[in-house]
């Protein structure tokens, strides 16, 4: 099923941080359309309802505020979530792994018993940025034995050309700036 968005009432609730965290990065902070009940709902929406009902088994947030939209997501599928997170984080047996950032690494995680085989996983995040983190939750995914039937931002930052690094799934972004 096809909705309608209204991305200028989207990207109205989007806050740019210039030189956040750090020098250079311009920052989208989507608190403001958490605060905004129908920007939020109309984004869990839109995910949805992009993927269908009846298509997804687990949903994964990556932290921190890929939970934020993920969990609701979720719960509209009928599906379980399952938080992938940075390293040293979740308590039970986890597999991990670690992916190179500008500078440096990263490391997510996630509990080897989150997926089954055979799952139907959807991963959800804010950002699509460089892509490294994306790719690194469906590799996570796949070691599990899921299938990885689509990704979903609100976000995707195209000048970082993240899509290319993970060509080949499905990918909604909500937003996307050039
Ligand atoms: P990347 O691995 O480069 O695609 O980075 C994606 C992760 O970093 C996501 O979890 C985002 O929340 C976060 N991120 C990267 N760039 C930004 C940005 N400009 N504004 C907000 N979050 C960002």
């Amino acid at each position: 099923m096809h909705i309608e968005l209204d991305r200028a009432a989207l990207e109205a609730h989007i806050r740019e941080v210039p030189d956040f965290p750090k020098p250079g990065v311009s920052f989208k902070d989507v608190t403001p359309l958490l605060l905004d009940h129908v920007a939020f709902s109309t984004v869990v929406d839109a995910l949805v309802m992009h993927f269908g009902r009846g298509t997804v088994d687990k949903v994964v947030g990556i932290e921190a505020r890929g939970f934020i939209f993920a969990a609701p997501v979720a719960y509209h599928f009928g599906a379980g979530f399952v938080p992938a997170r940075k390293a040293g984080k979740l308590p039970g047996p986890s597999r991990s792994v670690t992916y190179d950032l500008e500078y440096g690494s990263a490391t997510l995680e996630m509990h080897d018993d989150a997926i089954s085989p055979g799952d139907r996983v959807l991963i959800v995040d804010d950002v699509l940025a460089t892509g490294g983190t994306a790719a690194a939750t469906a590799t996570l995914v796949e070691q599990l034995g899921g299938e990885v039937v689509g990704l979903g931002f609100l976000i995707e930052l195209g000048f970082l050309g993240g899509a290319a690094r993970i060509e080949g799934y499905e990918r909604v972004s909500l937003l996307t700036y050039d």
